[in-house]
């Protein structure tokens, strides 16, 4: 059964421009990318993403790394991969939470690092089970920003407003 998971490449993986390092590596996965987009992480967002991580010390740490303002990057590149497996594979590529506990040819292990406040700053974020995944999926995406049906959606509407090209 093909699965989904959401993958981010945080603040510290922009600002170091691994972007592209770390594409390489998650295409060694054969899993295919099914939304992408740049996201400025609202406190509500990076609240709500590490909602289960809250009464952790380093949470208020947490939620500046998230939302970039330990880097001076306001952004996060936000992806959902699927295929056969996917969550498994991505995890075990961007390997252990802990920096320096993590695989040293994983992503993790290659390009994290432990702050002098203590967060570990990985590079990446990977969904870590299904229901994790679902609930994350539809935290960052709307069902029309992806191009499979992963979730079961409603048409609904309304009056929009919204930007065009001027
Ligand atoms: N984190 C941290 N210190 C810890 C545990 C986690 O700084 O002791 C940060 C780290 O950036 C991690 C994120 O909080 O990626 C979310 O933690 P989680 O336990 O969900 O780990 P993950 O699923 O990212 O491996
Ligand atoms: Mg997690």
């Amino acid at each position: 059964m093909k699965e989904p998971t959401l993958v981010l490449i945080k603040p510290d993986g922009l600002v170091k421009s691994l972007t592209g390092n770390i594409l390489t590596r998650l295409s060694e996965t054969k899993l295919e990318i099914v939304a992408a987009k740049m996201v400025s992480v609202s406190d509500e967002l990076a609240r709500e993403h590490y909602k289960h991580l809250k009464d952790k010390p380093f949470y208020d740490e947490l939620i500046k790394y998230i939302k970039g303002e330990l880097h001076a990057r306001r952004k996060v590149l936000a992806m959902i991969y699927y295929g056969e497996g996917a969550i498994e594979k991505v995890r075990q590529l961007a390997g252990a939470t802990n920096p320096e506990e993590a695989d040293s040819i994983s992503i993790r292990g290659q390009y994290g690092r432990i702050t002098t406040s203590g967060v570990y700053e990985n590079a990446i974020h990977a969904s870590t089970n299904l229901k994790e995944a679902k609930r994350e999926i539809k935290l960052w995406f709307k069902p029309d920003e992806i191009i499979v049906d992963l979730y079961p959606a409603k048409t609904i509407s309304h009056e929009v407003r919204e930007k065009e090209w001027a």
